[in-house]
């Protein structure tokens, strides 16, 4: 679904991402894991077109992010075509940003309804579909403010839900949560992933990671220093820098 092909991004002089190759395939569960700094939310902000990259090549689902080829030049997308792909992408922060005067209902509801042009009441049912997928069937009619944060955070997954997406980002879903809360959260992402939902998680849960994972992928200042599968990786790292992280966080 996603394949970078050694991607540069920088913010003026300081070079973020040096060269990332990083590949996704459908259904696969990648969790990116790192230092801070080391320019993880900077790659999935790049993948959901937050952010443009200055060089070399990233493809979801098989079309150039942000850019059209045609005679082996680049032509940058337009805003239309842009929102289009982005269409396809869910994505998840830390913070949960949902609408404040919005219920949870309303807010599952909006980019069907807003973006999608779908019907009020098939957006409806669906929400509800979503909400109840989350665990969060009798908080319909909830503002966020009445809602813990690790059902603000369920909500927002749901709201990405609701379009549908090919591929879900998730940026530290759980680091500003209550560790009380922290479970259901990574609950309804295992669900997620058990349903065969393509997924890149940037997360410190390494017992997540080890359970979910489908591979686990290592950066450090703007380069993928290692990847493969979860045990390998957390259990067996190859690199000094890997396990020196590891120690830290483990
Ligand atoms: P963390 O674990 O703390 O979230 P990260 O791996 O997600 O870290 P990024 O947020 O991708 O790291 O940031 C990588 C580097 O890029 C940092 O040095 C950061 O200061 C810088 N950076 C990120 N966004 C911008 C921006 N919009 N303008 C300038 N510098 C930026
Ligand atoms: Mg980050």
């Amino acid at each position: 679904v996603v394949q970078a092909q050694s991607i540069h991004k920088r913010f003026g002089r300081l070079e973020v991402l040096k060269g990332i190759d990083f590949e996704v395939a459908p259904r696969e569960v990648a969790c990116l894991i790192g230092p801070s700094g080391s320019g993880k939310s900077t790659l999935l902000r790049c993948i959901n077109h937050l952010e443009k990259i200055n060089a070399g090549r990233l493809y979801v689902d098989g079309h150039l992010v942000g850019y059209r080829e045609h005679g082996g030049k680049l032509y940058e997308l337009r805003e239309r075509e842009i929102a289009q792909q982005r269409k396809d992408i869910g994505m998840v922060f830390q913070r949960f940003n949902l609408f404040p005067h919005m219920t949870a209902l309303e807010n599952v509801m909006e980019a069907p309804v807003q973006v999608r042009r779908a019907n009020k009441a098939t957006a409806r049912d669906h929400a509800r579909e979503l909400l109840d997928r989350v665990g969060l069937a009798d908080k319909e009619r909830s503002y966020p403010a009445q809602l813990s944060g690790g059902q603000q955070q369920r909500v927002a997954i749901a709201r990405a839900l609701a379009m549908e997406p090919k591929l879900m980002l998730f940026d530290e879903p759980t680091s500003a949560l209550d560790p009380e809360l922290v479970g259901d959260v990574l609950g309804v992402m295992r669900q997620l992933a058990k349903d065969g939902m393509t997924m890149i998680v940037v997360t410190h849960e390494m017992q997540f990671a080890r359970e979910v994972a489908d591979k686990v992928v290592f950066m450090d200042e703007g380069v993928v220093v290692e990847e493969g599968p979860p045990d390998r990786v957390i259990s067996e790292p190859r690199h000094e820098r890997t396990r020196g992280f590891l120690a830290r966080v483990l």
